[in-house]
C-alpha cells in the first residue's frame, strides 16, 4: 500500500498525458504517470509513427514504377513484410525508451498498470493507492467496430501493424482518414485491396472537390473504392474470410480491418467515484481550461473529443501544465489546424473547406488548379495533383487551403503559418514561388474559378 502524495497524477502516458506530466515536472511539480499498456500511446505505438513508416515503405512500390521511365532498370523488388513489422517493432521499442528517459529525466514516476480512481484526489494501481492535489486523465481513445454477425473476425489498427502474415486480399471498412489510409499502405505493398465506404463519397469533412479527386486518384492507383456499401457479416471462408455486403456481393479477404471511428477510453477509470460529466458521445465535459465538472480533475487530448490530432493533444497538456503549474494563462488555439491524409496521393488541409467559408463569410473566391506533377511526365504515372484556395472576397484573407499531391503535408504545414498569421491573397501573389516546385502553385493562381 503507498501512501506516496503527488501534486499531479497523470493517467495515461499517451501524446497529451506525457507532455503534460514532463511540463509540470519541468515546473518542479511533483508528478507520477500511470500506463497499463505503451508509453507513447496510440501515435506511437498503433498510430501516427508506424502509419508513417508502413506509408514510407509503400511508396516504393510505385518508386520502382516510376524509375523506369528516368533510365532505372533492373529486376523487380520483393517486399518482405516481416522485415517491414520487425524492423518497425524495433523502432517503436527505441521510442517507447526514450519515453520512459523523458519522463524519469524530469523526475515523474512511471507506474506500469490500470489507474482506477477512488476518489477526486485518490488513485489505485494495482493494489497501490496514490493521493494527488490534480488528476488528469489523458487516456485516449480506441477504435470502436460495431457488432454483426462475424464482426470479432475484423482487425482495427491496433493489430493491423503486427500481423502475422501479409493479407494479400484486404478488404477495409470506413472512409475516414485510418480507412483511406491502410488502403494506400497495403495497395502500395501489393496486396489487392477493397475500401467499402457506406455513404455517397469516402472522407466526409473534407472540402468536396478534394473528396472527389481523392476518390478519383486513389482508385487510379489500385484501390478497388466502393461507395453505399454496408456490410451485412463476415464469415471464416476455406483459409480466410468472406465479406457479405448488404447488396448481396461476397468478397473473399485474407484480412478485413474495420476502421470506423474511435471511442474515448473510459472503462474502469472509476469516473462514477468523482462528477466528471460525459458528453452524449461519450468524450468527457472539459472547459476551455480542462478542467471537468470537479474540480481537482482535468483532461486532456482524445478522451474530451474534438480534433483528434497528436498535435492537438500535445498543445493541450502543455496549455494544462502551464495554466496549473506556473500559473500562466495558457489556450489553446483551434483554428487553422492543418492535417493531413497520408494517402497516395496525399491530402493536405487547413481551414475552411469551400463549403463551410461559404455559410461562414458568404461570398468567397475559389482558385484551384489541377496538374500532372512534372515527375511523372518522364515516369508515365497517371496521377494528377490538385489545389485549391479559398479567399474571403470582403477581407482578401486567404481563409482555406486544399492540397491533393506528393508532399502535400509538408506544404500544407508551411502555409498554415500564413493563414494563422491572416495572409491575405494579395500577401500570396506578392510571394515569389520556387521553380520548380507544385507548392508554387499556391502564389500564382490568379483567376478565380467561374462559378
Ligand atoms: P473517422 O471518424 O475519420 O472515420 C470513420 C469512418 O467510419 C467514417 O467514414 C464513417 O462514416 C465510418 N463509419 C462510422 N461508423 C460506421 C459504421 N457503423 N459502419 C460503417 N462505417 C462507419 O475515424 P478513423 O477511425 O478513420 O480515425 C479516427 C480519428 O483518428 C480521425 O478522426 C482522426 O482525427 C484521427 N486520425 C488522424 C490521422 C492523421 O492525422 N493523418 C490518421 C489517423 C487517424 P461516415 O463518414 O458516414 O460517418
Amino acid at each position: 500500500m503507498s501512501n506516496k502524495k503527488y501534486d499531479l497524477f497523470v493517467l495515461g502516458a499517451g501524446s497529451g498525458g506525457v507532455r503534460a506530466a514532463r511540463m509540470a515536472a519541468s515546473f518542479g511539480a511533483r508528478v507520477a504517470v500511470a500506463e497499463v499498456r505503451y508509453l507513447g500511446g496510440t501515435c506511437v505505438n498503433v498510430g501516427c509513427v508506424p502509419k508513417k513508416l508502413y506509408v514510407y515503405a509503400s511508396e516504393f512500390g510505385h518508386a520502382f514504377e516510376d524509375a523506369r521511365g528516368f533510365g532505372w532498370n533492373g529486376t523487380a523488388f520483393h517486399f518482405d513484410w516481416a522485415t517491414l513489422r520487425d524492423n518497425k517493432k524495433r523502432e517503436i521499442s527505441r521510442l517507447n525508451s526514450v519515453y520512459q528517459q523523458l519522463l524519469s529525466g524530469v523526475g515523474a514516476d512511471i507506474i506500469d498498470g490500470s489507474a482506477r480512481i477512488l476518489d477526486p484526489n485518490t488513485v489505485a494501481v494495482n493494489g497501490d493507492t496514490y493521493r494527488a492535489d490534480k488528476l488528469l486523465i489523458a487516456t485516449g481513445g480506441w477504435p470502436f467496430v460495431p457488432q454483426f454477425p462475424g464482426s470479432e473476425l475484423a482487425v482495427t489498427s491496433n493489430e493491423i501493424f503486427d500481423l502475422e502474415t501479409f493479407p494479400r486480399r484486404l478488404v477495409i471498412v470506413g472512409g475516414g482518414y485510418i480507412a483511406t489510409e491502410f488502403a494506400g499502405i497495403f495497395n502500395g505493398l501489393g496486396a489487392s485491396v477493397i475500401q467499402l465506404y457506406r455513404g455517397e463519397l469516402f472522407l466526409r469533412g473534407f472540402d468536396l472537390d478534394i473528396r472527389r479527386h481523392a476518390a478519383r486518384e486513389i482508385a487510379k492507383s489500385g484501390v478497388d473504392l466502393r461507395f453505399n456499401s454496408q456490410v451485412k457479416s463476415i464469415e471464416r471462408s476455406g483459409g480466410g474470410l468472406r465479406v457479405n455486403t448488404a447488396d448481396g456481393v461476397a468478397l473473399e479477404a485474407d484480412a478485413v480491418l474495420y476502421a470506423t471511428g474511435r471511442k474515448p477510453l473510459l472503462q474502469g477509470l472509476g469516473l462514477e467515484n468523482t462528477s466528471v460529466r460525459l458528453k452524449d458521445s461519450g468524450e468527457i465535459v472539459v472547459d476551455q481550461e480542462f478542467r471537468t465538472d470537479e474540480p481537482t480533475i482535468c483532461a486532456v487530448g482524445d478522451v474530451t473529443g474534438g480534433k483528434e490530432l497528436t498535435p492537438v493533444a500535445l498543445a493541450e497538456g502543455m496549455a494544462f501544465a502551464r495554466r496549473q503549474f506556473q500559473p500562466q494563462p495558457a489556450a489553446v488555439e483551434y483554428e487553422f489546424i492543418p492535417s493531413a491524409v497520408f494517402c497516395q496521393p496525399t491530402i493536405g488541409t487547413v481551414g475552411f473547406t469551400e463549403e463551410q467559408a461559404r455559410r461562414e463569410f458568404g461570398e468567397v473566391q475559389v482558385y484551384q488548379s489541377e496538374f500532372k506533377p512534372m515527375k511523372h511526365t518522364l515516369s508515365g504515372r497517371d496521377e494528377r495533383s490538385f489545389m485549391k484556395l479559398i479567399v474571403d472576397s470582403a477581407s482578401d484573407r486567404v481563409v482555406g487551403v486544399h492540397m491533393l499531391g506528393e508532399d502535400a503535408a509538408e506544404i500544407v504545414q508551411g502555409i498554415s503559418i500564413a493563414l494563422k498569421a491572416g495572409a491575405t491573397k494579395a500577401t500570396f501573389d506578392g510571394t515569389i514561388g520556387i521553380h520548380p516546385t507544385s507548392a508554387e502553385e499556391f502564389v500564382t493562381m490568379r483567376t478565380p474559378r467561374a462559378d
